[in-house]
């Protein structure tokens, strides 16, 4: 990738690509035919999810982080920026809070600059997070949102709503053809068990037949979105031509609420676990989330395809899978 050499391949970069939708995301577009760029500190990616990918030879890692400009070495060409990278569980954004303002603040604006140099195509992974404990409901890329600024979420809620002001910024200034897709709820094989976020917990709790921890009452929902469909929602989003300078919903507009998550993950485990109720609600927990995806339906033709019940199913596979490799 050196003097005056470039590249005949589409090239794209995906920050966060060792992440567990950064991942599938990266598989997508090396099936694709691009040459992918990986970029990831892996202070919450993790190098299992790209290992398979090690000998690909349109596939390149770099272990560096984007909020750090010296560390960003992105060759000669590059059409696409995708930048995922983020803490996205509420326990990991808690334990890594200035990292994650700073990768959505910092890293946007340094990425967004590339993509400026390169005149590429910039998709900013933006969160359903940005429109906190919502009073619209469902909630339309219109609504603005229901946020507390300095609690203990902000830095996620708040470094997400600053990425959105600057990329909307570099679109206005600079015509940058950009796109910022707010991600709901998603699961799927690749989540860490570790990870804190519900699906994940639930399910390992349930294979190892350890209590189901319900949170506060179990009465907040939220809509659960299967990973392959917000892969396939990221890459409409990211083709057409119609969501340029854009914000779009992507997630599964199917709602449940905690308690009825957590017996489906039991009944379709086969666990003897039981459901307990815990006093451990974070501050601003939003009370309900789903979202109105008609935006990417007109703009993308996008809509998910796998329902609840099926996702499940294939998670729970991967999960008890895992489960065996680790005994
Ligand atoms: N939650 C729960 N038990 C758990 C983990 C989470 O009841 O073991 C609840 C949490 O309080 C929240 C919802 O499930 O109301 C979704 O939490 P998650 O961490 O998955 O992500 P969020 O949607 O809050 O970003």
């Amino acid at each position: 990738m050196k003097d005056g050499f470039v590249a005949k391949q589409t090239t794209s970069i995906v920050t966060g690509g060792a992440g567990f939708i950064g991942s599938h995301l990266v598989d997508r577009l090396l099936e694709k035919g691009h040459q992918v760029i990986c970029i990831d500190n892996l202070i919450t990616g993790s190098r299992d999810n790209i290992r398979h990918l090690e000998n690909h030879p349109s596939f390149r890692f770099l272990k560096a982080d984007v909020s750090k400009d010296t560390e960003l070495e992105l060759g000669d060409r590059v059409d696409y920026i995708y930048h995922l990278a983020s803490p996205a569980s509420p326990p990991k954004y808690l334990k890594y809070p200035i990292e994650t303002l700073l990768v959505n603040s910092l890293g946007t604006y340094l990425l967004l600059k590339a993509a400026r140099k390169y005149n590429s195509h910039f998709l900013l992974a933006s969160t359903s997070e940005v429109y906190g404990d919502p009073k619209e409901h469902p909630q339309k890329e219109t609504y603005f949102g229901h946020v507390n600024p300095t609690g203990i979420r902000a830095c996620y809620d708040e470094g997400k709503r600053f990425a959105e002001a600057i990329t909307m910024e570099f679109y206005r200034q600079y015509r940058l053809k950009t796109r910022i897709i707010r991600i709901f709820n998603t699961y799927g094989p690749r989540m860490q068990a570790s990870d804190g976020r519900v699906i994940s917990n639930f399910i390992s709790q349930a294979l190892s037949g350890q209590p189901v921890t319900i949170y506060g009452e179990g009465e907040q929902t939220r809509s659960f979105c299967y990973v392959s469909d917000m892969v396939a929602g990221i890459l409409a989003v990211s083709e057409s031509a119609d969501t340029i300078g854009q914000i779009v919903n992507l997630g599964n507009p199917h709602e449940i609420n905690i308690r009825q998550a957590a017996e489906l993950i039991v009944e379709k485990t086969g666990s003897k676990s039981p459901i307990v109720k815990k006093n451990q609600r974070l501050a601003d927990d939003p009370e309900k989330r789903c979202p109105d995806i008609g935006r990417a339906a007109k703009l993308a033709g996008w809509t998910p395809k796998i329902d609840l019940k099926e996702g499940l199913s294939r998670t729970i596979e991967y999960f008890s899978e895992e489960l065996k490799k680790s005994k």
